[in-house]
This record gives structure tokens, C-alpha cells and sequence, in this order.
């Protein structure tokens, strides 16, 4: 039970020093090794238990390990070509509050990294959101409506055929909120290419039939079930 022994990337070790995080909460002490070996992951867990660190550490770690083979020649401040977004990592969450969080929390562990991560969500422009993505994007956060959006409208900016984990958070609040097709239509473009090394985990507080559908839909039979 603690970060030093999970085999973790010495980047990401020294990035959680540096966040101050002392030891692993219950949820990540069962999600970060389930993730290093690769496995589907569905966890029953609250905002406050650690959530996020429970399935960024161990996914940005992996990546920390590829970074060269990860990210191409990307535009730098100050160059005007664009590229097109295909990111390796997609998070879909019901909110532009928890989008936001995340987004934040990955910076940090993302840090003195190559990796990049962007967000998108609804009710602000989507020029700015746009122009980020075009500067090349490894991980991508986002909410469900405004991904569909760059999907749908904007397939020369965005592409999720790369994708090789992707993590559905909340995910009882966005099937409460009715966004079941919007989330599906994000989770087959993501799972569409698919190889057998993608990963897909789910993170909801409860567990309702809807939930357990959706895992059954997209997740490998033996996907590993933490509380
Ligand atoms: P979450 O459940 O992901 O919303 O995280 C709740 C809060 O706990 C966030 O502010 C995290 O930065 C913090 N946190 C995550 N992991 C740890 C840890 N291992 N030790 C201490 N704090 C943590």
C-alpha cells in the first residue's frame, strides 16, 4: 500500500510527490495495479475517494513509458499549422465542474512529461477549445454534448480512432441526465479500432441496471469490479 512498489513511471512517482499525496486511498490501491496489468476496470466509488488519481496515475504512467513513440511533431507557441486531435485517452463526465477538476488534476500528474492533455465542454466558445486541440492532444476530457459536437461538426479537428483507454466517470449521473446516446455514440467511435490493449473503465456511485448495461456493452467479460 504504497506508491513506490505499484511499478509505477519515475515521473509519475515524483508527480505524486509532488501533489502530496502520501499513499494510495482504497480505490487506487485496486485500481492502479489492475490497470498496469491491463484489464477492464468498473469501480463503485464517490467524489472524495480518490477517483481520479485512481485511473489517470496508472494510465499516464503507462504512457510516460511510450512517450516518444506517443507524440509527434507538434505545432510549438507561436507556429500556425494545425493538426488534427487523436487522442489515446478519452474521459467522458456529465459536468463542466468535474471536466474541469480532472483536467486539473491530470496537468499535475502530466507534469515534466511530454504528454498533453485537453478539455472541451459546453456553454463557452468553441474556438478557444478548437485552437487547443489543434495543437496536438493526448489526453482528452471532456463532457458528453461537447465531444459529440467536435464528432459530429468537426471530424478534421477531432478523431477518436486512436483511442486506447477510455474511462466513463459518473457515469450514473449520465445516464440519469439522458445523454445515453451521446455516450454511446463517443464510446463506439472510441472502441470502433479497438485492439485487444485497449482499456475501458467506468467509475459510477451506484451500480443501477442502466450501469451494468453499459458495462456489458463495452467492457471485456472479465473486467475487474472494485468497491
Ligand atoms: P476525487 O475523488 O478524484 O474527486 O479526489 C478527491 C481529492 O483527493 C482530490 O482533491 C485529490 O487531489 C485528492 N487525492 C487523490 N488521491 C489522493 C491521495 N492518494 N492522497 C491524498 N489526497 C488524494
Amino acid at each position: 500500500d504504497n506508491f513506490e512498489d505499484a511499478g509505477l513511471h519515475p515521473v509519475m512517482l515524483e508527480n505524486i510527490k509532488l501533489s502530496q499525496y502520501p499513499r494510495p486511498t482504497p480505490i487506487q490501491a485496486h485500481t492502479i495495479p489492475g490497470v498496469l496489468l491491463g484489464n477492464d476496470i468498473v469501480g463503485c466509488a464517490q467524489t472524495g475517494s480518490g477517483k481520479t488519481a485512481a485511473y489517470l496515475i496508472p494510465i499516464l504512467s503507462r504512457m510516460m513509458g511510450k512517450a516518444s513513440k506517443l507524440c509527434g511533431r507538434r505545432p510549438m507557441p507561436g507556429e500556425d499549422f494545425k493538426i488534427k486531435a487523436e487522442p489515446l485517452v478519452v474521459v467522458v463526465c456529465p459536468s463542466r465542474e468535474l471536466a474541469l477538476q480532472i483536467f486539473d488534476e491530470c496537468r499535475r500528474l502530466c507534469y515534466r512529461s511530454m504528454l498533453r492533455p485537453c478539455i472541451v465542454y459546453g456553454g463557452a466558445p468553441k474556438m478557444g477549445q478548437r485552437a487547443e486541440l489543434q495543437r496536438g492532444c493526448d489526453i482528452l476530457i471532456g463532457t458528453t454534448g461537447r465531444l459529440c459536437d467536435f464528432l459530429d461538426n468537426e471530424p478534421h479537428v477531432l478523431s477518436l480512432g486512436r483511442v486506447k483507454y477510455t474511462v466513463v466517470d459518473e457515469a450514473d449521473e449520465m445516464l440519469n441526465a439522458a445523454w445515453e446516446e451521446e455516450l454511446d455514440k463517443i464510446l463506439v467511435g472510441a472502441t470502433t479500432n479497438a485492439d485487444d490493449d485497449h482499456i475501458f473503465m467506468m467509475f459510477s456511485a451506484t451500480f443501477n441496471k442502466q450501469a451494468r448495461l453499459l458495462a456489458s456493452k463495452y467492457m471485456a467479460a472479465d473486467y475487474i469490479r472494485i468497491r
